[in-house]
């Protein structure tokens, strides 16, 4: 049997290996160090943690990405067990002791009779005869090979960058203040001319707010992120410092909206937020890149009218990073729709976070054995977290309104892109849940859900491989 090559040995491409040789199919995996380095990695091994050593929460009842935790580990993930069998004492989460589980991760990869391991890095074009490809190699891609991807697709599907704004859950956002409304209501393609939600200022509360972003805590760049790439992004506190109407001239402009609460009175700024995701559930905060630190955001974003109790689903930022517009490029099963033969998997295809690129590793080695095996396979429901961060990658954005412009940008894993559920909002004694009991209620009524139907998913395609 032809074997499946994977490109890079991260998280995901680890994942994706050994989910491939799991299923008896033969694989090998190029990764380019230690001949070459890249700016973060610093060891040899395969599955190097380059930052913090957390895979975050691992409560699945009550958190996405502990849910995310519970799904590999029903899918026998390798990435899963070497953490859980180098688990450090970390509160609810789990933190791992970083070299023993690079180390395990490697070792069990090396000793596995399907898999081959080539210390080599692949400068091109994969060669033609090698009909399964997974692309594995995230957010540090070697130069040649963004090169090479960029060729086969065009210029703006590969990112270099990622120019964050924060995205709001949409029921935690103030609608007595907000107002939908698109600028001049304005009709675009599969608008209604009132796309946009609206957060009013009033001058005090705008220049409280500048003074708020000038005076915020920055996350410094590091040496190797200080590129020219930033010219058409500026966060949001950068363009505070650049004068005191910048922003009102920018992203804050108050032009052709009228606050429906109050349409007599005319606002002096306005913070927009456009729709993010197709159900609806999340917002982005428009124009709002920032590389103040998370803590900041938070207290600075509930200074505006409306998002007093916002809740973030992600905060924003700005960091180097490589990334697909994979909503255009790849198909359900994250094959290249140009050419199917290349897969993607891991942070290139704009998910975030070491458990999530482990998880499209998961999802891309189990894609690429079933089809070599020639096996039915479907891809895990959208209700699933796997199949909530596949949908959100590969079908879940919006088309911006300015054409050509690209409006994917990577996300972790979190209950906003998770389908509604149906959930009982009294608690056993028939009171009415309100606050954060609500909020728990919701999110057990989703993650049981994910894992009945992750289960049914798993059931099928381990029937389809019985048969
Ligand atoms: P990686 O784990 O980076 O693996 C890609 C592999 O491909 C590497 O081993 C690389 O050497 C190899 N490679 C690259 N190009 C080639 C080539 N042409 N040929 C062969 N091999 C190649 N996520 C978190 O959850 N927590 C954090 O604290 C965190 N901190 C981060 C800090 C930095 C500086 C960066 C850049 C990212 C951070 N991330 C963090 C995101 C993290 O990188 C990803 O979540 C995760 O490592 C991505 O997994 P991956 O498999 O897609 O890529």
């Amino acid at each position: 049997m032809n074997p499946i090559h994977v490109i890079g040995g991260g998280l995901a491409g680890s994942e994706a290996t050994w989910q491939i040789a799991q299923a008896g199919v033969p694989v090998v995996v190029h990764e380019m160090r230690p001949h070459r380095a890249t700016e973060a990695h610093v060891s040899e091994e395969l599955a190097e943690l380059v930052c913090s050593n957390s895979f975050r929460s691992d409560d699945a009842e009550l958190n996405a990405v502990g849910l995310l935790h519970a799904e590999l580990r029903r899918a026998g993930s390798l990435i899963m067990s070497a953490g859980d069998a180098n688990q450090v004492p970390a509160g609810g989460a789990l933190a791992v002791d970083r070299h023993g589980f690079s180390a395990a991760v490697t070792r069990t990869l090396e000793e596995h009779p399907l898999v081959t391991i080539v210390r080599e890095e692949i400068d091109g074009l994969p060669p033609a005869d090698w009909d399964s490809v997974i692309i594995a190699t995230g957010p540090l891609t070697s130069p040649a090979l963004s090169a090479a991807v960029v060729s086969i697709t065009d210029e703006d599907a590969l990112a270099f960058f990622d120019a964050i704004a924060p995205i709001v859950h949409f029921d935690s956002i103030d609608m007595d203040k907000a107002w939908f409304q698109s600028r001049y209501d304005k009709v675009g393609p599969g608008g209604t001319g009132a796309d946009y939600i609206n957060c009013p200022m009033n001058r005090d509360e705008y220049e409280a707010f500048v003074d708020a972003l000038i005076a915020g805590e920055k996350t410094e760049f590091k040496e190797w992120e200080k590129t020219p790439y930033f010219d058409g992004c500026l966060p949001i506190e950068v363009m505070a410092e650049r004068g005191r109407e910048t922003l009102r001239h920018g992203p804050m402009k108050p032009m052709g909206l009228t606050n429906s609460h109050k349409p007599d009175e005319k606002a002096y700024a306005v913070v927009q937020l456009r729709q993010d995701n197709a159900l609806g559930t999340l917002y982005n905060m428009v124009g709002f890149q920032t590389k103040l630190k998370y803590g900041v955001q938070t207290d600075i974003f509930r200074m505006i009218p409306g998002l007093e109790n916002a809740q973030f689903a992600r905060l924003g930022g700005l960091h180097r990073n490589t990334f697909l517009n994979s909503p255009k490029l790849l198909d359900g099963f994250l094959r290249l729709k140009a050419e199917p033969r290349l897969r993607f998997a891991g942070q290139i295809t704009g998910c975030e976070g070491y458990v999530e690129s482990a998880s499209v590793g998961c999802m891309a080695g189990r894609f690429a054995a079933a089809h070599r095996l020639g096996r039915e396979i479907a891809p895990p429901p959208v209700t699933t977290a796997m199949g909530a961060l596949l949908n959100h990658i590969t079908v879940g954005h919006l088309e911006d309104e300015e054409p050509g412009k690209r409006s994917f940008q990577p996300m972790n894993v979190n209950f906003g892109l998770f389908p509604p559920v149906e959930f009982s909002k009294k608690s056993e004694d028939g009171e009415r849940l309100k606050g954060p009991d609500k909020a728990k209620a919701k999110k057990r009524a989703l993650t049981a859900r994910a894992m009945a139907d992750f289960d049914a998913w798993l059931a099928g395609t381990e029937k389809a491989a019985a048969e």
